[in-house]
């Protein structure tokens, strides 16, 4: 969700006549899009920011943007006084106002620089985003000028970013978000706080941006949101089933995907819909988080251990065979070893296809914060360690089970060392195949490939001629 963010920003900036960059040395303004889910992606936010402290001597300035921007607000002038802008994630619409501002602010000292109008290039993968200044409107980015703008809102915001100018780093797959926000309030989690209330885009507005991106070429979209499947259309038009269908049903869309899903509101009609539309993906990310009815209950997850298992038997009984993945937190407050023992078993049970798995990371404002029982580090490591070993376990059998069949893939890439090509299954699978040596592949075009080997985390073929 934040690689799409950074996406949007950096078309509506481009709009507004910036020009993004390649490099840090390039930039006058350095935008740095931002995670707050587990503390240590947030201490990653800080010691960047450190590191962008000698960059100031060369006039450069800075912003923070995303979910550590909203949580910490204008106490990041304090830890890091080079810092200029604070947007939150809620807050991106403001951005180009925010930055007039800034501009003006520093105008009367600044440096005249050329104007620029430039082409979307692609984002570096860190998520920060670098445009040069504009200058469409004159002078930008004076000295050392203590210049500080906020746009930080409140949980109750019902502003979406919706933007037609989004800077899709990716020319065949691309993201949609349909909705925005949290109201689960899970005991752990900061996004309730950092992302506001939960709110949903009128289906015929995804639908449409569905369309042009079909237009434009795009074969795959995926659609976003922290609970995706929680969507309400607040035209009341279609469910979120319904919308999928709609989605896969746009004349050249291939593939269909969409995250990450909420257990509670997995209804069955998500299943139907995989099942009587090729173009939605084989694959669901339904995170369980604990195998633990007791945990789930402390997590305030809304669901428990039997309920997601039921969903589970849903998505087993489909007519297509669908992949399942998952995220599990291990070390949550008062986790005993029985109540590991149980998450352990639920991932032999359900066969996931791929599990990220988390150790706890206590996050402010979270009810958990209060709760007792707190589980050593060193106790979490260790059930980090098992798990992911028994994660592995399963899916070194689970991938084996591919080995001699036809799987269509999206061919994503080349690896020159390897002399292989690189492509993604329906299910998200990697699978890396040779080609017969005459001719080369379109990157984004679709071919069907034999499985002939597997390892823990991709597959291995030879194309179908
Ligand atoms: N809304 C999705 C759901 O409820 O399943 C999850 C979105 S959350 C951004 C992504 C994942 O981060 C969660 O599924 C959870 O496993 C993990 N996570 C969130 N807060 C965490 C915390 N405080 N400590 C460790 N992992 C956390
Ligand atoms: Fe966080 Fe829970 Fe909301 Fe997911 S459902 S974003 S884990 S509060």
């Amino acid at each position: 969700m934040n690689v799409h963010d950074s996406e949007k920003v950096v078309g509506t900036l481009i709009q507004e006549g910036y020009q993004q960059v390649q490099t840090v040395d390039q930039a006058d303004l350095i935008l740095y899009n931002t995670c707050s889910i587990r503390d240590k992606a947030e201490q990653k936010v800080f010691h960047r920011l450190a590191d962008f402290k000698k960059l100031q001597a060369k006039g450069k300035k800075f912003g923070v943007l995303g979910c550590v921007a909203q949580q910490e607000g204008e106490k990041i002038f304090e830890r890091a006084p080079h810092v200029s802008l604070v947007c939150g994630s809620a807050s991106y619409n403001k951005l180009p106002e925010m930055l007039v501002q800034l501009e003006g602010k520093l105008g009367e000292t600044a440096r005249e620089i050329p104007r620029a109008r430039g082409e979307s290039e692609a984002l570096p993968d860190d998520g920060s985003v670098l445009t040069s200044a504009p200058n469409a409107r004159g002078p930008v980015l004076g000295p050392r000028d203590l210049v500080r703008i906020t746009g930080l809102d409140d949980r109750q915001t019902d502003k979406c970013f919706e933007t037609e100018f989004t800077a899709r780093t990716n020319p065949h797959r691309g993201y949609i978000t349909i909705i925005e926000g949290c109201d689960k309030f899970c005991a752990y989690c900061v996004v309730p706080f950092t992302r506001g209330k939960e709110r949903s885009r009128a289906s015929e507005s995804v639908l449409n941006e569905a369309r042009q991106m079909a237009d434009l070429g795009y074969t795959e979209i995926q659609l976003l949101g922290q609970n995706v499947n929680s969507y309400c259309d607040p035209a009341e038009t279609k469910s979120f089933a319904e919308l999928l269908v709609a989605v896969g049903e746009v004349p050249g869309i291939r593939r269909v995907r969409f995250t990450t899903s909420h257990p509670r509101d997995f209804g069955r009609d998500i299943v139907c819909a995989i099942d009587a539309v090729p173009a939605l993906c084989d694959h669901v990310h339904l995170p369980v988080q604990s195998g633990s009815t007791r945990i789930l209950d402390a997590m305030q997850r809304l669901y428990n251990r039997e309920q997601y298992l039921e969903r589970i038997s849903w998505m087993k009984s489909a007519k297509r065979e669908i992949s399942i993945t998952t995220d599990v937190i291990v070390g949550f407050p008062g986790e005993t070893d029985a109540d590991f023992a149980e998450t352990l078993d639920l991932l032999e049970q359900v066969g996931y296809d791929s599990v990220f798995s988390f150790k706890y990371s206590p996050r402010p404002n979270t009810p958990a914060l209060g709760l007792e029982d707190a589980i050593p580090e060193a106790e979490k490591s260790r059930r980090l360690e098992i798990l992911m070993a028994k994660q592995r376990e399963i899916q070194v059998a689970r991938y084996k089970k591919y080995i001699g069949t036809e799987c269509e893939v999206m061919v994503e890439g080349h690896n020159d060392a390897r002399e292989q090509w690189i492509g993604r299954t329906s299910h998200n699978k990697t699978l890396n195949f040779t080609a017969p040596e005459s001719g080369s592949l379109a990157i984004g075009s679709y071919v069907n490939v034999l499985v002939t080997g597997s390892f823990p985390n991709s597959l291995l073929g030879k194309m179908v001629v």
